[in-house]
């Protein structure tokens, strides 16, 4: 198991948990966690998203 992956997160709206978004992180990025407010088809508003994990 020792296959590098890409650094893909996930947004995660924080109301219905849907992932609305995908982003590639930097390598500096990646010790600070996302949230960032996007438009939300389900919520039907801009909500906020933070980055999801499995
Ligand atoms: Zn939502």
């Amino acid at each position: 198991m020792a296959k590098k992956k890409k650094p893909f997160t996930k947004l995660q709206c924080e109301i219905c948990k849907k992932t609305n978004y995908f982003t590639r992180k930097s390598k500096l990025a990646a010790e600070i966690k996302l949230s960032l407010k996007k438009f939300c088809k389900t919520c039907r508003k801009h909500t906020l998203h933070k980055e999801g994990k499995k």
